[in-house]
């Protein structure tokens, strides 16, 4: 239940950005008297050469009244949100919800210390929505599953995550237009693409969002959903490629939009699934830099864990993924306007 308030808190986030004072704060010091006037003053501190806010500063700064400190953790809370963040960490609870954040908190005589990057880039959006501008309508979804042909992607015990990811953008394809929505796929057989074809493909249509489908294999223990969204500009990405770049991507035009589409789609499909939470990341996947929508990749499981192969192999439990991810899209399309 708290994920779905997590949800509704962080689309409601999304519904407008436009000034941002910790932007302000992080671009210059012209504007530190109008920051003064809207809000609590915000003092960055620098440590190894990032800026870094204080969790005072952070309290002030987002109206969180409740602090509780317990070794590294520390939570921040009112009435509407709890937040946790732990010492050396990337990993945040918000309202029972995993963000990764591109930064590890730091702790340091006593006192938490939050990027000013993940303050600006996650706290920002989701905590003062009445600075975010209204998210674009969309009617169409572009579906990517990913890999396909001579490319199996992600593979264990004879099953195929190309073929994983094809079933289940056919399946949801299939809900979405009994939504009502017009679906593209960047593929709807077992053929090989280019990353750039996909992106060509994408950026060829107009009102639209673009979710890359995806499944993974890694230590046999590991199992669950995450979505990852484009790394913001500035920031680092939340797992490390190879090849990764730096700067601002395309898709960053579309950042808090990004973000409010992955966690719609994490929420619903965790709540119907009960899967693991891996949690919200970054990261500057192609497809992610490049498509000029709103653009997710979803991971819907781990072929490499045999309990979720089994899972995820199921026509029934492909079916409850694709109804879920149904839900997510049609609960973000709620939050936008013409
Ligand atoms: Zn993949």
């Amino acid at each position: 239940m708290m994920r779905v308030f997590a949800f509704l808190w962080l689309l409601t986030v999304v519904a407008g950005l436009s000034a941002n004072r910790l932007q302000a704060q992080q671009s210059s010091a012209q504007s530190a008297n109008e920051t003064r006037r809207t809000a609590p003053a915000i003092t960055p501190v620098l440590i190894g050469g990032q800026k870094y806010i204080s969790h005072s500063d952070v309290r002030s700064y987002f109206g969180l009244t409740g602090q509780k400190i317990d070794g590294d953790k520390l939570e921040l809370s009112n009435a509407k949100y709890s937040l946790i963040f732990r010492h050396n960490s990337q990993s945040s609870s918000f309202n029972n919800l995993r963000f990764v954040l591109s930064k590890p908190v730091i702790k340091r005589d006593g006192k938490f210390y939050i990027s000013l990057l993940d303050c600006h880039k996650l706290l920002d959006p989701v905590l003062r929505p009445q600075y975010y501008p209204q998210l674009k309508r969309f009617n169409t979804v572009i579906l990517d599953p990913g890999h396909g042909g001579s490319d199996a992607g992600a593979t264990r015990a004879g099953v195929r995550e190309s073929d994983l990811n094809l079933k289940l953008a056919l399946l949801l394809r299939q809900k979405l237009q009994a939504a009502g929505f017009n679906v593209v796929m960047t593929r709807n057989e077992d053929k090989f693409l280019t990353l750039a074809q996909r992106v060509e493909i994408a950026n060829g249509y107009n009102n639209a969002i673009f979710v890359s489908l995806h499944f993974n294999s890694a230590q046999p223990m590991a199992r669950g959903i995450e979505t990852f969204t484009l790394t913001p500009n500035g920031t680092t990405r939340s797992e490390l490629l190879p090849g990764a770049m730096n700067g601002k991507m395309l898709g960053n035009n579309n950042d808090a939009a990004n973000i409010a589409l992955a966690t719609a789609l994490q929420n619903k499909t965790l709540r119907s699934l009960s899967a693991d939470d891996r949690g919200i990341k970054r990261a500057r996947y192609n497809v992610l830099c490049n498509v000029r929508h709103p653009a997710v990749l979803f991971v819907g499981g781990f072929v490499s864990n045999a309990a979720e192969r089994q899972l995820i192999s199921s026509p029934e439990y492909q079916q409850r993924m694709a109804d879920a991810l149904c839900e997510g899209i049609r609960l973000y399309h709620r939050y936008t306007r013409n």
